[in-house]
C-alpha cells in the first residue's frame, strides 16, 4: 500500500510540476510576445435583435504562439496572476482605439468598440489617465469606446468604484457589466453606478430553450435592466430560436456565433461591407 501511495504521489507531483512548468513558460513567452507584437485583436460583431443591424464589436485578444493558439481563457488569468495584465491591458486598449479609427475610415461608418477590462486594471489609480491617453492619442471619440467590466471588479471598494465609474462616465465612455448574473455583487449597485449596458452571460443563454429556470432568470434580468434604462445584450447566441425568444423577451442586442464569430481585422471589414 505504501509503495502505491508513493507511486500515486509521484504521478500527482509530476502532473502538478508540468502544469507549473507550462504556466511559467507561458508567462515568459507572454512577456516576449508583448515585445514582439505577437498578440492580435479579433472583433466579434454585435447586432440589434429586431433588424440584425450591426451596432458594435467586442475586442477579443488572440495569441498565436509559434503556431500554437493559446486561449485567452488560459493566458488572461496567468497574466493577471503575475501583473503582466497591466502592460498587456494597456496594449489592448491603445491598439483597439487605433484599429477602431482605422476601421471607421476603411468601412466608412462608425460603431461602438467594446474592450474587456480586467479587475486588476480597473483597480489601478491611473486607470482613468490610461483611458484618456488611449482616446487622445488615437483620436477615438469617447462615446464609441465601451469598457466591459465584471461584477468582481466592483467588489473591492464600492466608494472608489463609484467615483471612478462617474469619472469614466463624465469622460463620455460607455460602461457595461460583463457576464452579468455570474458575479457575487448585490444588485443594489446597479442603480447607483452610471452604467449603459448589461451583458447577459452566455451560460444563461445556453440553457434558455431547454430549462424553464433559465428562462425565468433571463426574463427577470431583462425586466431589471429595462427598469433601470440599461441596454441589454445577450452573449453566446448560437441558434435562431434563442435570438427569437430573446427578442420576444425584450432584449435589444445579441452577440454570438449565430451573427458572427470573432473576426480578424480584414474579415471584419468585409463583414461590415456585407451588413
Ligand atoms: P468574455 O469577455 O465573456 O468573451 C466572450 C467569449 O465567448 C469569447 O471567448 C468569445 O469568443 C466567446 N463566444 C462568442 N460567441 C460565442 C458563442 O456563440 N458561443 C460560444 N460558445 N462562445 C462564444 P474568448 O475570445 O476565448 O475569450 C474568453 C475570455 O477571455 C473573455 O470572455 C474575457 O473574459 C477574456 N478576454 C479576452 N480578451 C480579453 C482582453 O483583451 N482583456 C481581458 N482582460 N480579457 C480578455
Ligand atoms: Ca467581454
Ligand atoms: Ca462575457
Ligand atoms: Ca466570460
Amino acid at each position: 500500500a505504501a509503495a502505491s501511495d508513493v507511486a500515486g504521489w509521484t504521478v500527482y507531483d509530476a502532473q502538478l510540476g508540468s502544469q507549473v512548468e507550462r504556466a511559467r513558460q507561458l508567462i515568459a513567452d507572454m512577456r516576449d510576445a508583448l515585445q514582439h507584437d505577437a498578440f492580435e485583436l479579433y472583433f466579434q460583431p454585435q447586432a440589434r435583435l429586431d433588424n440584425q443591424q450591426m451596432v458594435g464589436a467586442e475586442v477579443l485578444l488572440r495569441w498565436n504562439k509559434d503556431g500554437e493558439f493559446v486561449s485567452p481563457g488560459e493566458f488572461i488569468p496567468l497574466a493577471e496572476s503575475c501583473g503582466l495584465i497591466l502592460p498587456l491591458g494597456d496594449w489592448v486598449l491603445n491598439k483597439a482605439c487605433q484599429q477602431a479609427m482605422q476601421l471607421f475610415a476603411d468601412a466608412g461608418r462608425e460603431f461602438v468598440v467594446a474592450v474587456n477590462i480586467s479587475p486588476i486594471q480597473f483597480s489601478q489609480r491611473d486607470f482613468l489617465d490610461k483611458v484618456r491617453h488611449a482616446l487622445q492619442s488615437s483620436g477615438m471619440p469617447a462615446h464609441l469606446l465601451e469598457l466591459e467590466i465584471t461584477e468582481g471588479a466592483t467588489m473591492h471598494n464600492e466608494l472608489d468604484t463609484i467615483s471612478l465609474l462617474h469619472e469614466l462616465h463624465d469622460l463620455g465612455v460607455m460602461l457595461s457589466i460583463d457576464d452579468f448574473g455570474t458575479g457575487y455583487s448585490s444588485l443594489s449597485y446597479l442603480s447607483r453606478f452610471p452604467l449603459h449596458k448589461l451583458k447577459i452571460d452566455q451560460s444563461f443563454v445556453r440553457h434558455l430553450l431547454s430549462d424553464p429556470n433559465y428562462l425565468s432568470i433571463v426574463h427577470s434580468v431583462i425586466e431589471l435592466g429595462k427598469s433601470l434604462n440599461l441596454t441589454l445584450i445577450a452573449e453566446g447566441v448560437e441558434e435562431p430560436k434563442q435570438a427569437e425568444l430573446l427578442r420576444e423577451l425584450g432584449c435589444a442586442e445579441m452577440q454570438g456565433y449565430l451573427y458572427s464569430r470573432p473576426l480578424p481585422y480584414d474579415q471584419l471589414l468585409s463583414f461590415i461591407q456585407r451588413h
